[in-house]
């Protein structure tokens, strides 16, 4: 099963790798990064795809697909 790892001190909490996962896998975190965003968070337990479409869409390369 494929997974994802969010470089989450990279990540300013866009949203767009949320609105292109095919599964809805990835969520805004509750908590606030030390820049003051909601960074992303992977939803455990989920289904990966490994399509890379949310390594794809986000602007600053905070994830990392692993097949
Ligand atoms: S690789 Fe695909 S299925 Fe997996 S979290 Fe990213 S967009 Fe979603
Ligand atoms: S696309 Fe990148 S910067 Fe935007 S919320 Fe997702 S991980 Fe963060």
């Amino acid at each position: 099963m494929a997974k994802i790892i969010i470089h989450q001190e990279k990540c300013k909490g866009c949203l767009l790798c949320v609105n292109f996962c095919p599964r809805k896998l990835i969520r805004k975190s509750a908590k606030l990064s030390k820049q003051g965003t909601n960074f992303v968070e992977f939803i455990a337990g989920g289904q990966c795809l490994g399509c890379s479409q949310c390594a794809l869409v986000c602007p600053d390369c905070c994830i990392e697909v692993i097949k």
